[in-house]
């Protein structure tokens, strides 16, 4: 269903569209398993009365089976044609999620559903160039030779579609060289075909400011490429890479060469590098990404790169389990991006969150209420059953009879280390109201919950965009704003002593880069890699704590800060369950 008006009816129809796509996966599954365990139920009313809302653990044990071999139809009728690895963020962990041939081709109807809402709402975008900062990382197999890898390394090795368009040639992403290698070759291709780039495009935020970084760092190195046509640079050593780059020079005569790194030249030399993604690519009329939730923190980097002429579309809400969302309005301000269900890719549920849901009660998607926050819970072909994705969403509005949802937060990335709780929206809205209110660019932070330490206490690590006219009093101020603007529950236990005083670490430049290819060395895609904003695992916080410079302690804690607490940040969720 690649058709606007075809999905828009099925919307108008949600209930019923539901309803029938759970019949047929309850009929074609109904042999499976993991469904006769709890008796094969038939209808919507008996799947929820028998079949429990379940936990990615709760399952490990059936995917672990398929995993060694057991060809049972022990989650689903169909073949598993392979495993997504999911970017486990906060533990570094991974999930291995199955995948269908049936659920390949839902998200491929998903993804020309999106395309279309965009060719609808950017008709000037054409046939032009595409920078697209993406990534493949090793695939392996399981015991029982069944693939596994990343969601967006299996599309661009299947859909060679997918990439024709881009600027850097399909060989070098798939030649698994390392990340940076690639970012810069995404960067020097992308420069030397700067007059035809129409569209600057990646997963997440974090991937454009970070490549922006790089090139802040090697622009000099990358010219000269351009201008000498050859990697005299030494930055690129992978053969693959060297190989491709060799190919696509050739289309590149030296006088046209020699102008465009002077231009290039011109343009990274200047002070500001505001706006400097349209004089870069001049041609250029979009940029899109995903800018919500974790990735909300790189908007303001993100437009001021772009400038005011280059508008920014958010990307549509995925993960390794399916397609949760798409933008129906690519248009949308960045911060009012929302997501649209799929009324027929998947079958939806949504849990009110704990507070407010004494009876445990799970709604049905035209149930819910504009407003309100819940925890998605969904049902596919690839035998995910009432399965929690561990994202939470506030219902923003309807859209022809579907919710839409704006992203709020993962549920575990929480910081507790006493019973309270603040989570990761709540977490980024306190530090870019902090950070901003000091005049201070954060490229990057994250946090970690101290709870072994006596008493327990929160770190607050920042990487700092620039460090001119930033001095110790001023980090001292900031690190005493934020331990003052968590939400009651926080205040509350630093007021009776059980939390001691929040520390704000500053880290040298580069350490969210050594977290980020930490990650990746555990097999997390670069393409899909989000910052951890709650970090729980040894090894990064290792990490971090070998790039600390300084640290700050906050100051004591006025009682007046509880009486005066009020919820800042109409979209946050600092007011729940604290
Ligand atoms: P992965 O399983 O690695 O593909 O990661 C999927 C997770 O990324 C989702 O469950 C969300 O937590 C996050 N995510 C994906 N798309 C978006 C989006 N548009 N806005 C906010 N978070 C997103």
């Amino acid at each position: 269903m690649a058709s606007i008006g075809e999905f828009e009816r099925a919307c108008e129809n949600g209930a019923s569209v539901q309803e029938e796509l759970l019949a047929g996966i309850l009929r074609k599954n109904a042999s499976t398993d993991y469904l006769q365990k709890f008796g094969s139920p038939q209808t919507p009313a008996a799947y929820k009365s028998q079949v429990p809302i379940v936990s990615y653990e709760d399952v490990a044990g059936e995917i672990e089976r398929i995993a060694s071999g057991d060809e049972s139809p022990v989650l689903c009728q169909d073949p598993i044609i392979c495993f997504f690895a999911s970017s486990g963020t906060s533990s570094g962990k991974h999930k291995i999620i199955p995948v269908t041939a049936e659920n390949m081709s839902a998200t491929t109807r998903a993804i020309e559903l999106s395309s279309a809402y965009k060719a609808r709402c950017f008709p000037e975008l054409g046939s032009g160039r595409v920078l697209g900062l993406y990534y493949c990382i090793d695939q392996f197999h399981t015991k029982a030779g069944i693939l596994v890898g990343a969601g967006t390394t299996y599309t661009i090795k299947n859909y060679r579609n997918f990439s024709s368009k881009f600027t850097t040639p399909y060989e070098m992403i798939v030649s698994g060289s390392n990340w940076r290698e690639l970012t810069y070759c995404h960067l020097l291709c992308g420069l030397i075909q700067r007059d035809a780039v129409e569209h600057i495009e990646s997963m997440f935020a974090y991937t454009i400011c970070e490549s922006l970084r790089i090139l802040e760092s090697d622009w000099e190195e990358i010219c000269n490429d351009i201008r000498t046509g050859s990697l005299i640079s030494g930055k690129v050593t992978h053969a693959k890479l060297q190989e491709a780059f060799a190919r696509l020079i050739l289309d590149y005569n030296e006088l046209d060469r020699v102008r465009n790194a002077e231009a290039i030249t011109k343009i990274c030399s200047r002070k500001s590098w505001s706006g400097i993604l349209s004089l870069l690519f001049p041609r250029a009329k979009l940029v899109s990404t995903v800018v919500t939730g974790g990735m909300a923190h790189f908007v303001p980097q993100l437009r001021d790169y772009a400038g005011v002429k280059l508008p920014i579309s958010g990307k549509d809400y995925y993960s390794s389990e399916g397609v949760l969302g798409i933008n129906t309005n690519p248009a949308s301000p960045l911060e009012e991006v929302v997501f649209t269900i799929l009324p027929h890719i998947m079958y939806h549920e949504f849990l009110p969150l704990g507070a407010n849901n004494p009876a445990g009660e799970i709604l049905a998607p035209h149930e819910v209420v504009v407003g309100q926050e819940y925890e998605i819970v969904i049902t596919n072909f690839a035998g995910l059953y009432r399965y929690r994705v561990g994202d939470v969403v506030k219902v923003s509005s309807f859209f022809h009879g579907v919710p839409q949802l704006a992203f709020s937060h993962r549920k575990n990335a929480v910081l507790s280390v006493q019973n309270e709780m603040v989570d990761e929206q709540e977490l980024q809205n306190v530090v870019m109201e902090v950070s901003k209110e000091a005049g201070i660019e954060v490229a990057n932070f994250t946090a970690y919950g101290n709870s072994t330490a006596v008493p327990a206490h929160y770190v607050i690590f920042w990487e700092l965009k620039r460090r001119e006219g930033i001095n110790r009093e001023l980090l001292e101020r900031c690190c005493s704003s934020i331990d003052r603007s968590f939400n009651p529950g926080y205040t509350g236990k630093r007021l009776d002593e059980v939390i001691d005083s929040l520390e704000l670490v500053i880290v040298k430049e580069g350490t969210f880069e050594r977290l980020m290819e930490e990650a990746v060395r555990n097999g997390t895609s670069p393409a899909q890699y989000k910052t951890p904003r709650c970090v729980t695992s040894p090894r990064m916080l290792e990490v971090l704590e070998s790039g600390r410079v300084q640290s700050y302690k906050s100051g004591e804690m006025p009682r007046s800060v509880l009486e005066s607490w009020e919820p800042s940040f109409p979209q946050g969720s600092a007011s729940r369950d604290a």
